[in-house]
């Protein structure tokens, strides 16, 4: 294969212009050339989808231990605070995911 890749990059302010990569793959008639390649663009949406995922699932379970050791903790003085320790904390929070 010897041509140019298909793809039209867009710029800003509507200018676009085409990809000037050597294509390496033709996909639906298209060429395209590795960066551009639609496999290679979905394998690489995929993987950002389940770091995102990862991400987010991450920070609602934090918020929802803060949110749980809120709870926990209301309505005790800051004296009682002082004694409870992590390990404590723990049992007082019936649903804390590991
Ligand atoms: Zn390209």
């Amino acid at each position: 294969m010897n041509q140019q890749c298909s793809k039209t990059i867009y710029e800003g302010r509507g200018f676009s212009y085409p990809c000037r990569k050597k294509a390496i793959v033709e996909t639906n008639g298209k060429s395209y050339c590795t960066i551009h390649d639609p496999e290679y663009i979905k394998a690489k949406r995929v993987k950002w989808d389940a770091e995102f995922d990862k991400e987010r699932a991450e920070k609602k379970a934090r918020w929802e231990l803060e949110e749980a050791r809120g709870k926990a903790t209301e309505g005790l003085t800051l004296h009682e605070l002082q004694q409870i320790t992590p390990d404590k904390i723990r049992t007082l929070i019936p649903k804390e995911k590991k």
